[in-house]
């Protein structure tokens, strides 16, 4: 089971800790994000270009107090998964799509891009070392968290000529979100066209958190975010895109340059796609998912991303109208595209997208 990665120009260098932490933790309670595994990945940017690659124990940074990310927000990310199938083969899934909105999300904000290979040898050497950090049981994964910053130790507000992309790893049990409670923004947006919310820039969730506290103390999980212009149109929700489903039909909101890409948004219209299942992209407004409601058409809405896969939303209020949604057994879209998604990862089907990258 040796297929390993392809050893590139940037000769990363390794040095493994002298003790694995793995026996400290308990597999079978890991909250999302909390738990670190042994190594990191850190290239730097200088000089025009990516040098001193290394694979190091897991650690602080040591960053100049000007640095750009610290002042001016250089900062992107990715969030991406590795899962363990069921013959044990490790596996990740839709690497490409991952390297290509990373580089996206770089030119947005003036930064260096990744080169695909080295993006690539990176995520598959750590993962490789770092595969024991993988769990098995079902539904949980080890999280991988790529990012990139500005490190010029300067204070003029310019891009920055320096550069860090680092990548570690959290494994990941279970996450089996309770049906979330919405709220449509009415005062606050996340995104405008031809801002940066096409970008997974780290601003935008800096920016999210006051309209999330001030949902939670009115009573809701999380804000439906809406477009900037007339709060009419439905854009998507925390860090999730949003799914409708209107009668027959499965609509979500098109990607008109406000809308996050979402790897798992793409994946589910392609998986329906392939099963005959009509969805549109389109502007969808309230108004419409109102009606919709009143006419007992309004059968399921979910977000969907890469943390949870499927998050069922139980209730929507817009203004004064409440809408509660059907029960989440009865929910046949969202439940399917969950399992099926699941299962490609974990090989208990079939692969027929050529999604899942064994390591
Ligand atoms: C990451 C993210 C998503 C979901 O993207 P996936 O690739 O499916 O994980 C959706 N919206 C926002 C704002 C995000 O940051």
């Amino acid at each position: 089971m040796e297929k390993l990665y392809v050893k590139t120009k940037y000769d990363i260098k390794v040095t493994k800790v002298s003790e694995s932490r793995i026996n400290q933790v308990n597999f079978d309670d890991l909250p999302f994000g909390r738990t670190f595994t042994d190594h990191m990945f850190i290239v730097d940017f200088k000089d025009g270009k990516w040098q001193n690659a290394q694979i190091k124990p897991f650690g602080n940074l040591t960053l100049h107090p000007a640095s750009n990310v610290l002042h001016y927000g250089q900062a992107i990310f990715e969030g991406m998964k590795a899962f363990k199938q069921v013959d044990g083969t490790p596996i990740l899934f839709r690497v490409d799509e991952h390297i290509n909105r990373l580089n996206a999300s770089a030119r947005r904000l003036c930064m260096a891009e990744v080169p695909a290979e080295l993006f690539r040898e990176a995520i598959e050497r750590l993962v490789d070392m770092d595969r024991e950090w993988i769990p098995t049981f079902e539904g949980s994964s080890l999280y991988i968290r790529p990012y990139i910053i500005g490190v010029d130790g300067y204070l003029g507000v310019k891009a920055s000529e320096t550069f860090q992309f680092i990548i570690f790893l959290c494994p990941v049990g279970p996450y089996y979100p309770k049906p979330v409670s919405l709220v449509t923004a009415q005062k606050y947006v996340r995104a405008v066209v031809g801002g940066v919310g096409e970008a997974k820039a780290a601003g935008n969730y800096a920016a999210s958190l006051l309209p999330m506290r001030l949902a939670n103390e009115a009573g809701y999980d999380q804000v439906m975010w809406m477009d900037a212009h007339e709060f009419k149109y439905i854009q998507e929700v925390g860090t999730m895109n949003l799914f409708f489903v209107i009668g027959d039909k499965v609509v979500t909101p098109n990607t008109d340059g406000a809308i996050l890409k979402g790897i798992t948004r793409k994946s589910f219209i392609d998986i329906l796609k392939n099963k005959g299942i009509e969805v549109e992209e389109r502007k969808i407004s309230i108004d419409e998912v109102i009606e919709a409601h009143n006419n007992g058409e309004l059968k399921e809405i979910f977000g969907s991303g890469t943390a949870a896969v499927v998050s069922h939303v139980a209730d929507l209020t817009h203004k004064d109208v409440k809408m509660v949604l059907p029960p989440v057994e009865d929910r046949k879209i969202g439940n399917m595209l969950k399992k099926e998604i699941n299962d490609i990862r974990t090989g208990v089907i079939a692969d027929p997208f050529g999604w899942v990258e064994k390591l």
